[in-house]
């Protein structure tokens, strides 16, 4: 029986186990995916051990995705150039890394929105400058655009990653202040929210959408609510939106087919699925 994991801490609120699990029965493969707490101090040990217990590899996520990524043997360029890992593998004994949310958050755009969206988008604004927005910068700076800005709170943390990450491509990348965000707003073809405003328990996040060009894509990774305020505001100014859960979806996708030898799809049923767990939560 193949076993595959997801490692965090806390874990008891993933929803990956119910992803991965979908997948295993519609293809009936008889294997398993477990959610796995282990605390900050023992996570170098579970990285050198899991492959023994029998694990093919396994999903990493909060605290440890920095952990995982100085700890893996090789890691593939997507992983190098966030310095961060979400997905373990062994190939040929070898410990590898990949970080997927990359993947999910441009499957999802072109899922949503139909491939070759970008040839309408000169300008991105993304919102925030975590974890998230790294990995939403680089799969964007992939694509033939022209500029995105990276509009964060607390500024020096959007500079950085530009600094981080402008190396990449020829889409240029720039910093900008919160206070300054309606200055972006006209141009902007395509926002992004990766803050955790608008999240069930936080504010809204609060932009000017009248400012916004009326052929806009307004998208939330926040996936809880699963209509955020932000998409709630966007779909009332008649803009179009794309919401968070076909980036957890769709970042799910690449570990599955690792561990278990298929490739499995994104379909109605499964992100109905997810959609009443979360509505269960709300
Ligand atoms: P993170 O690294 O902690 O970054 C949080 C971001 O939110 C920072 O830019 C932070 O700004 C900003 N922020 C927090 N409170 C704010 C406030 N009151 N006003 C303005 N900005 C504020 O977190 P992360 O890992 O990037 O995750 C961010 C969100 O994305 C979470 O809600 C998470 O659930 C969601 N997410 C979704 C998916 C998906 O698959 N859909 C995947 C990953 C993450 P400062 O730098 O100024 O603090």
């Amino acid at each position: 029986m193949k076993k595959a994991f997801v490692v965090g801490h806390p874990i008891k609120h993933s929803r990956s186990p119910l992803i991965h699990g979908f997948w295993l029965k519609q293809h009936g493969i008889a294997g398993s995916y477990e959610r796995i707490d282990v605390e900050p101090v023992n996570f170098g040990r579970f990285l050198r051990n899991f492959h023994e217990q029998g694990f093919a590899g396994g999903n990493v996520t909060i605290p440890h995705k920095e952990t995982a990524f100085a700890g893996v043997t090789r890691r593939t360029e997507r992983a190098e150039r966030l310095k961060a890992v979400n997905t373990l593998w062994i190939e040929n004994g070898v410990l590898w890394g990949d970080n997927t949310d990359v993947l999910g958050f441009m499957a999802n755009l072109d899922q949503s929105l139909g491939t070759g969206w970008e040839q309408a988008v000169d300008n991105v604004l993304v919102l925030g400058a975590g974890g998230a927005a790294r990995g939403i910068v680089a799969g964007l700076q992939d694509r033939p655009m022209k500029r995105i800005v990276v509009a964060n709170r607390t500024v020096s943390k959007a500079e950085d990653l530009v600094r981080d990450l402008e190396r990449y491509s020829a889409v240029k990348l720039e910093a900008l202040a919160w206070d300054e965000l309606d200055r972006a707003l006209p141009t902007s073809q395509l926002i992004v929210n990766t803050t955790s405003l608008g999240m069930a328990g936080q504010p809204p996040i609060l932009i000017d959408l009248a400012k916004v060009p009326g052929n806009a894509v307004v998208s939330d990774i926040v996936y809880v609510p699963l209509k955020t305020p932000l998409l709630a505001a966007a779909e009332a100014h008649g803009l179009r939106t794309v919401d968070g859960l076909g980036m957890l979806l769709h970042q799910a996708v690449p570990g599955f087919e690792r561990w278990f030898g298929v490739r499995p799809e994104v379909t109605p049923d499964l992100r109905a699925l997810i959609v009443a767990d979360i509505e269960s939560a709300t």
